[in-house]
């Protein structure tokens, strides 16, 4: 049937600056990273994306390697794009990346200028488009000058083929060093992509000041940490989770041990008291510092989308109960 956008789409979702850019980003984006290759089941991914946009979702994560197979990701949200989402594209932050391994021999991994340059000409081809808006570099290297590096991503914004350039994986002083470099080439370096969820809090340790210094936005990835924190795993593994079921370099069931599980029990309490679920409570906890701009959720299923973007009813947290999350966390 012919996709029709539901015209509350903008109703209720909030949007937050990216760091002094003049770009707007949902505080709920949604990644393709998992159950998003050509693999899966392509009506259940169309409705996820479907749904994710009629709920406000503007802004949608991708990157080369994403599927299986790599560029499976891309090539599924090209169709999507393609067949529903034409008439919405520019109402769309699209972003893709490079810098894991994306084809076999020495150009294909890294970050090399020949390789950033052609695996976007490949993702562009991919998806269908003329260009993304936000173009990242995956992971830092440290064997290729990072002159090279944010040269090939300032001469991309320059030909157009992105509106934006982010890092993704890099430390507080590489991401310094890396808009130092790239600003003395005429372009910001706009937006930073890290790991952030209440057991995973590394960008508390600078990172988070370093984006405000630069005046850069800051995503966050994986932030119900693969799905530990919902009700999901309240009673165990379940069978049909995707840690069942590792792929792509997801954990496995090894890192869910009977402590997490204890401790998402008890964050669960505190959950009910706020009227939230845990995976609501876990989103807000990681917008509660407002230099963070987005978290990018991943999901296999539409309910957990719907479930989801409820998490913005409820943004606000009494110092009490950060206290108390804490003291679960450190227990
Ligand atoms: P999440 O931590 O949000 O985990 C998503 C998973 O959690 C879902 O697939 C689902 O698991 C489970 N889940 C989600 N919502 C619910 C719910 N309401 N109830 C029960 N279970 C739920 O994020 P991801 O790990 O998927 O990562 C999100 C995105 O971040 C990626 O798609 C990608 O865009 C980006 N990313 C970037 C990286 C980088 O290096 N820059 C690295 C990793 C991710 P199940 O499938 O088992 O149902």
């Amino acid at each position: 049937e012919v996709y029709k956008a539901d015209p509350a789409r903008y109703d209720t979702m909030p949007f937050r600056r990216c760091g002094r850019s003049g770009l707007m980003l949902p505080v709920i984006s949604f990644g393709l990273w998992q159950n998003f290759g050509t693999v899966n089941q392509y009506d259940n991914c169309r409705q996820m994306l479907l749904r994710a946009f009629d709920l406000g979702i503007t802004q949608f994560d991708l990157a080369n390697n994403y599927g299986p197979p790599s560029g499976g990701a891309e090539e599924l949200f090209g169709k999507v794009l393609r067949e529903d989402f034409k008439p919405h594209r520019d109402e769309m932050v699209i972003t893709t990346k490079a810098g894991y391994k994306g084809w076999d021999g020495p150009y294909g991994d890294h970050g090399s200028r020949k390789y950033l340059i052609s695996s976007l000409d490949q993702s562009l081809k991919r998806m269908g488009l003329d260009y993304v808006d936000i173009f990242y570099h995956h992971r830092p290297d440290p064997d290729t000058p990072i002159e090279e590096t944010m040269g090939a991503l300032a001469d991309i914004v320059k030909s157009g083929k992105a509106l934006y350039v982010g890092v993704s994986n890099y430390t507080p002083e590489q991401t310094k060093e890396a808009s130092r470099v790239i600003r003395s080439m005429g372009v910001p370096l706009t937006i930073q992509q890290q790991r952030y969820h209440m057991h995973y809090r590394d960008i508390e340790d600078g990172l988070l000041d370093v984006v405000e210094e630069e005046g850069m936005g800051l995503v966050a990835f994986c932030p119900l940490f693969q799905g530990v924190l919902t009700s999901r795993y309240l009673g165990g593994v379940p069978a049909d989770s995707r840690i069942t079921h590792p792929m792509n370099g997801s954990i496995g069931q090894n890192v869910v041990t009977e402590e997490l599980i204890e401790k998402s029990r008890k964050l669960n309490v505190i959950a009910a008291e706020r009227d939230q679920t845990l995976a609501q409570m876990a989103l807000a906890w990681d917008l509660r510092d407002r230099r963070m701009t987005s978290v990018i959720i991943g999901a296999s299923r539409v309910s957990q989308i719907e479930e989801n973007v409820k998490a913005i009813e409820n943004l606000t947290f009494t110092e009490e109960e950060l206290n108390s999350i804490d003291d679960i966390l450190n227990g």
